[in-house]
């Protein structure tokens, strides 16, 4: 058998370093926990990017995706399929929006939301051709295309990637008034994560997407919730904007859509909106397949029965309660909802990066973002013993230095 090493010589060599992972190998997952190819194991708190929120291995899932891979995988959305209807009206039903419009990866949805908004713009809301504008947030994380990360403020992720597209205009996150001044004639949407997770998992203050809603109803913008990584149970909700009792215009949803086996995005509006769509404007050839609606289709039938959103609220609570006794113990600030925590370490101690090794070597895969944060966001199989034992190692981790 190969070992780590030996797999992470060949992939630093032969792969594009377009990420900086921690050096672990993993063959194989089941539940919370993963194993390496020497024969660890490691308690998973990343799930994914949230995208393993219903746990690796998730039996109604795979067993929903082997049924269908036997059976048939891809049609193009040249001709229906049997899978197509359960899924669009199921989401549709779970988000209470009229129409879905499903794509593949979290960025293609958001490109998805950006063309929607335009065209509803020009069309519905009679924006002067090519104007139109969507205000966005400053530290968003909307995903890597050319086009969304011509509005990303993190240079890192926009540097040397330009001429960049425009009509966006970047206020500051958690602020409605900065949303206020933005709005002129030709604004035809706000895009907003309700919770940020890359930044940190910053949780806007309270009244903030209510507000945000009354805003853009009052002044004829669309509101688009990019729930790509926020929503699908992780917050403890259905979709973080349920905190708040907001209903978007536009979901973005991604991630746990696909129940960490396929890629399975989509938009969900209502028929005003998304209507605006016709034959031959949009689309993709893997879009809305049916491998991916059959493992979709699963994933809503175990969002529907609400058992992982209160998990997720009740571990949630245990989670936030024992991380805070961590501030001031090298810990700044916690934040989040949920399961879902981003933890500041205090930077004169170590850096995230660090303090994930360290993890690492007590059995914990966690990831840093921003320098000096560790996000916490396991599978919401988790059990409470491990995910009581998973902050007692990052205390410990801290601890050592
Ligand atoms: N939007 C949000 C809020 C995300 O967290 C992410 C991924 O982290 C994306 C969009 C992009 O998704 P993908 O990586 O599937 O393109």
């Amino acid at each position: 058998m190969t070992s780590s090493s030996e797999l992470i010589g060949v992939i630093e060599r032969r792969s594009a370093h377009n990420y900086h992972p921690l050096p672990v190998v993993i063959r194989e997952a089941q539940g919370a926990w993963v194993t390496d190819v020497d024969g660890r194991r490691f308690l998973d708190c990343l799930a994914g990017y949230s995208s393993l929120n219903f746990g690796h291995g998730n039996e109604k899932i795979v067993e929903a995706a082997q049924r269908q891979l036997a059976r048939l995988t891809l049609t193009s959305r040249a001709f229906y399929h049997d899978q197509f209807a359960e899924f669009c009206s199921g989401l549709g039903d779970l988000t209470g929006k009229d129409m879905i419009l499903p794509m593949n990866t979290g960025a293609e949805a958001v490109e998805t939301a950006i063309k929607v908004a335009r065209k509803w713009g020009y069309e519905v809301k009679g924006v002067e051709p090519d104007q139109a504008t969507i205000i966005v947030m400053e530290d968003n994380f909307h995903g890597r295309t050319t086009t969304i990360v011509s509005f990303s403020t993190d240079p890192d992720a926009r540097g040397g990637f330009g001429p960049y597209t425009p009509g966006f205009k970047i206020v500051k996150y958690g602020s409605v008034e900065a949303v206020r001044e933005a709005i002129d004639a030709n604004t035809v949407a706000v895009l907003v994560e309700p919770i940020q997770g890359e930044a940190g998992v910053l949780v806007p203050p309270d009244g903030y997407l209510t507000q945000l809603r009354e805003l853009c109803t009052a002044e004829n913008i669309l509101m688009i919730a990019d729930e790509i990584q926020s929503g699908l149970g992780r917050t403890g909700r259905t979709f973080a904007c349920e905190h708040e009792g907001v209903v978007p215009d536009m979901y973005v949803l991604g991630k746990a859509l696909g129940g960490g086996v396929v890629p399975v995005s989509a938009v969900a509006a209502n028929e005003d909106v998304l209507g605006v769509i016709k034959p031959g404007q949009h689309g993709s050839t893997f879009g809305g397949n049916p491998l991916a609606c059959a493992v979709g289709n699963a994933v809503i039938e175990i969002l529907r029965t609400g058992e992982f959103q209160e998990r997720a609220a009740r571990l949630g609570e245990v989670l936030h309660a024992r991380l805070r006794e961590l501030v001031g113990e090298g810990v700044v600030t916690v934040r989040g909802r949920g399961l879902w925590a981003g933890v500041d370490i205090d930077p004169s101690l170590a850096t995230g990066r660090q303090v994930s090794e360290a993890l690492m070597a007590r059995g914990v895969l966690a990831k840093d973002t921003h320098g000096s944060t560790i996000r916490l966001a396991p599978p919401i199989v988790i059990s409470e013993e491990d995910l009581l034992w998973a902050v007692e190692q990052l205390a410990d981790a801290i601890a050592s230095f």
